[in-house]
C-alpha cells in the first residue's frame, strides 16, 4: 500500500470540489462541494475547483458556468484558477505513455460482448476483465483501449469517515481500461493525474465513488505518488431508496432562492447541527458557522433519505 498518512501530516492540506457538468446543481453534490470546502478551511487548507468535463457526450452546455456562479453566489471562494479536464488530454496521454514505458498497461482488442461472455463474475463495477489479452492482444484484432494491469492483492485504506476499506484489484474489478480508442480518458486515469498535479491531500466525496478508491490508490503506486486522504461522505437519497440525482427532477434542486435553506439542510446531513435560528440566515454566515464548528467526527456513516 502506498497510502503514508504520516507524510501527509506534514503536507499543508489542499483539497477539491471535482464536479461533472452534467446538468444543475443538487443537493448531492452541494453536499461534496461543502463537505470538502469545510474540511480543507478548518485546517486552514486551499480548497480547489476541477470540472470533470471528460465525457462530451454527458456534458451539458452551460452548465459547468452555472454551477460555478451559483456557488460563488452561495459564498464559497476556491483558491487558483478552476481546472477543466478536457484541457489536459496531452497530460494524460503523457502519463499513459509512461505507464507503458514501465511496462504497466497493455492493448486490448476486446468488445465488452466479449468481455461480458467470459468474465469470471461480474463485481459491483460490471463484468470483472478476464486477462484475455494481458499476454499480447488476441487475434489479429484492432486495439480497443488501453488497460492497466492489477495484482491479485488487496488494496486497503482507512476512510477517515467509513474506516477500514479493502478491495482485491484482480478477483473484484480486473485490469481497467485507462484509454479508449475512440479517444475517451477514463475518469480513473484522469482523477488521479489531476489530483497529482494539483497536490491534493485530502479527497472529500460521495460514498457512491467509493469502490474507485482502490483502483486509483494503486494507480498513486505506479506513479510513485502518495495518496491522499479520503473522506467518503454518505449519500442523500430519494424515496425510493436510490442516490438522489438529476434524474429526481427538480426534486433536490439547488437555485440562489433556496441556497442558504439548502447549506442549512446539508450542515445538517453531515452531521453538524446548525442552530435553527440559522435556517434564515445568509449563506456567507451559514458557511462562517460551518468552518468554526466543523467535526469529521460526527459525520454519519449511513447514507440517508432526504425530503427536500
Ligand atoms: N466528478 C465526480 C462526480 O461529480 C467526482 C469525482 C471525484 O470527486 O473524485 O461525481
Amino acid at each position: 500500500m502506498n497510502n503514508q498518512p504520516e507524510q501527509n501530516l506534514v503536507r499543508p492540506v489542499v483539497g477539491r470540489f471535482a464536479p461533472s457538468p452534467t446538468g444543475p446543481l443538487h443537493f448531492g453534490t452541494l453536499l461534496a462541494a461543502l463537505g470538502s470546502y469545510l474540511l480543507a478551511k478548518c485546517s486552514g487548507g486551499d480548497w480547489l475547483l476541477r470540472i470533470e468535463d471528460l465525457d462530451p457526450p454527458r456534458v451539458i452546455p452551460g452548465s459547468a458556468d452555472a454551477m460555478l456562479t451559483l456557488l460563488e453566489q452561495l459564498g464559497f471562494e476556491w483558491d487558483g484558477a478552476v481546472v477543466y479536464q478536457s484541457h489536459r488530454h496531452a497530460r494524460y496521454q503523457q502519463i499513459v505513455e509512461q505507464l507503458g514505458v514501465d511496462g504497466r498497461v497493455f492493448s486490448c482488442s476486446c468488445t465488452r460482448r466479449e468481455i461480458l461472455a467470459s468474465a469470471p463474475h461480474s463485481g459491483e463495477e460490471g463484468p470483472v476483465y478476464p486477462g484475455t489479452c494481458r499476454d499480447g492482444a488476441y487475434g489479429e484484432r484492432s486495439e480497443r483501449a488501453i488497460r492497466l494491469r492489477v495484482p491479485d492483492e488487496n488494496i486497503a485504506y482507512c476512510d477517515r469517515i467509513l474506516g477500514l476499506q479493502s478491495q482485491n484489484l484482480e478477483k473484484e474489478v480486473g485490469d481497467f481500461v485507462l484509454h479508449r480508442v475512440d479517444g475517451l480518458f477514463a475518469y480513473q486515469l484522469a482523477v488521479v493525474v489531476d489530483d497529482i498535479d494539483a497536490g491534493i491531500t485530502q479527497v472529500v466525496r460521495g460514498a457512491d465513488l467509493l469502490s474507485s478508491t482502490p483502483r486509483q490508490i494503486y494507480l498513486y503506486r505506479c506513479l510513485n505518488a502518495v495518496s491522499p486522504e479520503y473522506f467518503h461522505l454518505p449519500l442523500a437519497l430519494a424515496d425510493n431508496g436510490k442516490k438522489l440525482s438529476k434524474r429526481n427532477g427538480t426534486i433536490g434542486l439547488v437555485h440562489l432562492g433556496n441556497g442558504s435553506n439548502m447549506l442549512w439542510w446539508a450542515l445538517e446531513f453531515l452531521g453538524q447541527s446548525p442552530p435553527e435560528e440559522l435556517f434564515h440566515s445568509s449563506p456567507e454566515e451559514l458557511l462562517r458557522w460551518g468552518r468554526n464548528n466543523f467535526q469529521v467526527a460526527t459525520i454519519p456513516a449511513e447514507n440517508c433519505q432526504v425530503k427536500l
